[in-house]
């Protein structure tokens, strides 16, 4: 069983509850931040995308 939880919103979406939602979390982003595996939802993803991005510039900190 598969739960994608939006580390932004806190939407969470059963990847394998059926074939819908399994297509569904094909469009969710992966990123890989301070060693965790985060994921987003399709519409944060879009809003968050340059933000996601631009952590990696963040490490220069
Ligand atoms: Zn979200």
């Amino acid at each position: 069983m598969t739960v994608l939880v939006c580390a932004l919103c806190g939407t969470t979406l059963d990847a394998d509850a059926d074939e819908q939602s399994g297509m569904l979390a094909l469009s969710w982003v992966a990123s890989h931040e301070r060693g965790r595996d985060v994921r987003y939802c399709p519409s944060c993803a879009r809003e968050n995308l340059r933000a996601i991005e631009g952590k990696l510039d963040a490490e220069f900190w």
